[in-house]
Order: structure tokens, then C-alpha cells, then sequence
């Protein structure tokens, strides 16, 4: 089972925790024999969602196709936006005060925000 990561912020996503996956297939039509390629899977975290979704349209077409379907997503039931504030709510939990000196574990904090 290969490692996965949200393609936006290249947080780890393990196997069973809520993400969005995006799978991408190419195949011949019309063409004999008929050929088709490895399917891709993409993922998304709940966080990069919500926000993709609410976010401007991206440049290229298959951006847009997949930002048309992650909207559709998100639109469609609240429980993706109540994974993303769930995640969101974890990720302040393990901030600390402004002016706190002690040291984070790394592995907590992810790395994700540079300051
Ligand atoms: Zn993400």
C-alpha cells in the first residue's frame, strides 16, 4: 500500500482517515483494442477541500473538472466541512500561546506552517 499525501499541503493521509480522493484514468475510444491506463489516485485532506472548494476556479481543465466535482462535494452534505473543522480544531489544540518557549514535537505540528 504506497504512502499518500494530500496534493496541496503534503500532509500524510493514512489508510481509513477522511480525505477526498480523486481518481484519474485515461482510455482509447474508438481505437482497437481498446487500451486503458493505470488508474491515479489523488487525494485531498478535508482542510484542502473545503477550502479548494470555496477558493476561485483554477487554471487548466482538468483543474477545473476536479475543482467542479470537490465543489459538488462539499455543497452537496456538511459532514467533509465538519471533518475539516474537526482537523482544523486538532491543529489548534497543539499550538501553543504566542511567547510559550517550550519545544513542539515536529511530528505534531507537521511542518505546514513556516513563519
Ligand atoms: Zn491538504
Amino acid at each position: 500500500m504506497e504512502n499518500m499525501y494530500c496534493l496541496r499541503c503534503s500532509r500524510p493521509i493514512e489508510a481509513g482517515q477522511k480525505s477526498v480522493a480523486v481518481y484519474l484514468f485515461a482510455q482509447t475510444v474508438g481505437i482497437k483494442p481498446r487500451q486503458k491506463s493505470a488508474a491515479q489516485r489523488i487525494s485531498f485532506c478535508p482542510q484542502c477541500s473545503v477550502s479548494l472548494a470555496m477558493g476561485p476556479p483554477p487554471e487548466g481543465a482538468l483543474n477545473m473538472a476536479a475543482w467542479g466535482m470537490i465543489r459538488e462535494l462539499v455543497a452537496s452534505d456538511q459532514s467533509l466541512n465538519h471533518a475539516a473543522w474537526e482537523n482544523l480544531n486538532e491543529v489548534q489544540d497543539s499550538l501553543l500561546p504566542t511567547g510559550t518557549d517550550s519545544v513542539r514535537p515536529s511530528a505534531q505540528s507537521g511542518g505546514y506552517f513556516e513563519f
